[in-house]
């Protein structure tokens, strides 16, 4: 596969304008030339089979060639609602989501992690960015405003509303409908107290557990998008 490069402006018509880091990362990286050939996406769908036609000191222009209405999404939509880790531990599961084909993270406050601790907006899309350039993604993971379990516990409309407790269901034994969207609920450090699992119990939520060792916010995410997205 060439190299992939993100435009921030939607592309439409005959040529785009790289900039800011993508431009940075063709000129003094890369080292691109005019008649480089590399693949720009916008996030929106498809990617365009490109040529660079002007190097400028921070801003490269291409040739858009070829469109191709490539998506490499799931199925159904996914959406996963998680108390976010902090630093490193925020970027990976972010990262990590991309890849696994996450279309939207909704930040999540619960009664025993009531401060967001999600990193800034610019931060948070940068992430997404990469890690959509390097798995092929053609379509930009949405990073939601953060909300509150008591909402979203009751607003969940999906068909596959999953939330990761100890003691819960075998990932075995859930019931699931896969061409449908699924919500997955991941809680904080402290765990999802008694009450709101207990309210996800009534509103429809199945609760699925992982085992014997209590793992990781993040590693509890990926195990479970593991198993419901892969294969
Ligand atoms: N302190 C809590 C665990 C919190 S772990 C306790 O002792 O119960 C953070 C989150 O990861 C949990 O809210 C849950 O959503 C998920 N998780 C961690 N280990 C899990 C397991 N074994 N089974 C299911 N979910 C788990």
């Amino acid at each position: 596969m060439a190299d992939r490069y993100f435009s921030e402006e939607p592309l439409a018509g005959q040529s785009a304008t790289l900039r800011g880091n993508e431009a940075h990362h063709l000129l003094h990286v890369m080292r691109a030339k005019v008649g480089t050939e590399i693949i720009v996406f916008d996030g929106r769908g498809g990617e365009w089979w490109s040529e660079v036609t002007q190097l400028g000191r921070t801003e490269v222009e291409v040739v858009l060639k070829q469109h191709r209405q490539i998506e490499r999404e799931l199925a159904a939509e996914f959406t996963l609602a998680v108390a976010l880790p902090k630093g490193d531990r925020q970027r990976w599961l972010v990262e990590k989501a991309v890849e696994m084909g996450v279309t939207r993270i909704v930040p999540l406050t619960t009664a025993r992690s009531t401060v967001s601790t999600a990193e800034a907006p610019a931060k948070l899309a940068r992430y997404v960015i990469e890690a959509s350039k390097q798995c092929g993604r053609n379509r930009l993971m949405e990073i939601a405003k953060p909300q509150a379990w008591d909402e979203i516990v009751k607003e969940g409309l999906e068909a596959n509303k999953f939330v990761a407790h100890p003691g819960g269901l075998a990932v075995g034994e859930i019931r699931r409908n896969e061409q449908a969207a699924t919500v997955l609920a991941v809680g904080p450090e402290g765990g999802l107290t008694d009450e709101e699992i207990q309210l996800a119990g009534q509103q429809g939520w199945q609760i699925v557990g992982l085992g014997e060792r209590i793992l990781r916010i993040e590693t509890a995410a990926l195990a479970l998008l593991a198993r419901l997205t892969v294969g």
